[in-house]
């Protein structure tokens, strides 16, 4: 790609929320270019599961997913020691779920139909000034937007890194060759750890672990989830053991000057929600809505509502770890009484209010009491 000696946008990061970014500020009329140390498909390890809101936010992004590499998903199951709970999406709401991969790349295909100007294996080295430092020149730029991920070099050089995070936790995924079981996003609940497991294209299953525990990897805590380990014994892997930390992290403030923050250099929400992604789509679209009234100010505002439901339900979910007694009541409740379920999980894709939440929690709550 030809190197231009300016541009208005420069994304530093090419992966799902620099180039959905790059994409939301092109649609806005903006010069934009993005450079990434990587090449397309980058890899990551990730549930590879799609909310609602982001196949919405996708839409907007004129983002089609290639129908024959997606699986529709039509909820959640809960499970945990022979107990398991389900429930559907509202009515008219589906996830998705699809490999990482052909997510990256389908963005990057999307982003260079519209004109963006893409810097693969292009790392950046610094910003200064209105411009940014690659190994053999700088670009002006009137705007920099930082998406280069949760360990983002960019929030430090423009003074953004302070932040609060809960506890660490570390997550690995690997894939499966096995014909998916279910349209279900499913999460396993152990005594110390979960598993999510989710169809990642037809024939393949994704399948990601977490824990506090820095040394567990997949093979070993599998054996915590009987159900999940039988369905997938035998079965050939399909990709490398990728591992990434996860964590809710939040920052004291996301731009300065001309500089702003998105995706994982933004802050996380812990891999649990599913939400990481979808957090990043939406927040592109407003960054570029800001980038047209040249008021960051608002952008931060609309990033910490979009932040607020996912942190507060991964806080909610996280209440179960290291609890296996609570998790079995837990299920049981969910289970004899799935409306409450229901109406978490509409909450959880920001289809019900926080009253509605408050109602069933109350309702979860005295199950709990009395299960
Ligand atoms: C185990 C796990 C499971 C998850 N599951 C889900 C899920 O099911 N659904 C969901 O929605 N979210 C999920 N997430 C969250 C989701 O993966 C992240 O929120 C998402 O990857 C954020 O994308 P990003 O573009 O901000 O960061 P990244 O994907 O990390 O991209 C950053 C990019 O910046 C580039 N870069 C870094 N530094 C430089 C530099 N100096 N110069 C040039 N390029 C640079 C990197 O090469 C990289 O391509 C999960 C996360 C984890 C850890």
């Amino acid at each position: 790609m030809h190197l231009q000696n300016s541009t208005d946008v420069f994304v530093v990061g090419g992966g799902p929320a620099g180039l959905a970014a790059a994409i939301a500020a092109r649609q806005q009329g903006f010069h934009v270019t993005v450079a990434d140390g990587a090449a397309p498909a980058v890899d990551k390890a990730c549930g590879e599961a799609l909310m609602p809101d982001a196949i919405g936010a996708l839409e907007h992004l004129g983002v089609a997913l290639p129908a024959p590499e997606i699986c529709r998903l039509s909820g959640v199951r809960f499970l945990s020691s022979g107990f398991s709970a389900e429930a559907d999406f509202p009515s008219g709401q589906f996830g998705l779920s699809v490999r990482r991969t052909i997510l990256h790349r389908t963005l990057a295909e999307r982003a260079e139909a519209l004109g963006v100007n893409l810097l693969w294996k292009r790392v950046v080295t610094g910003i200064a000034d209105n411009k940014v430092c690659l190994a053999d020149r700088e670009i002006r730029a009137r705007w920099i937007v930082g998406a280069d991920g949760a360990n983002s070099r960019v929030r430090r050089w423009a003074n953004l890194d302070r932040f609060s995070h809960s506890r660490l936790r570390y997550a690995f995924r690997r894939h499966y060759r096995v014909a998916p079981w279910t349209d279900r996003l499913e999460v396993y609940w152990g005594k110390d750890s979960q598993a999510y497991a989710t169809a990642s294209g037809p024939g393949q299953v994704c399948v990601a672990v977490a824990s506090r525990n820095p040394q567990l990897r997949l093979d070993e805590s599998l054996r915590e989830f009987p159900a999940l380990y039988e369905r997938l014994r035998g079965a050939k892997t399909t990709s490398a053991e990728r591992g990434a930390v996860s964590a809710n992290r939040r920052l004291k403030r996301l731009y300065r000057e001309n500089v702003a923050l998105i995706g994982d250099a933004s802050g996380t929400v812990d891999a649990i929600t599913g939400e990481g992604l979808d957090l990043s789509f939406c927040q592109a679209i407003e960054l570029a809505k800001s980038l047209c009234t040249g008021d960051l100010a608002h952008y931060q505002t609309a990033h910490r509502r979009l932040s607020l439901r996912p942190l507060f339900m991964a806080r909610l979910m996280l209440l179960q770890d290291g609890r296996p007694a609570l998790q079995r009541r837990t299920l049981r409740v969910l289970r004899g009484r799935p409306q409450i379920f229901r109406k978490l999980l509409a909450f959880h894709v920001g289809r019900s209010s926080p009253l509605d939440l408050a109602l069933n929690g109350l309702t979860l709550g005295w199950g709990l009491l009395t299960a």
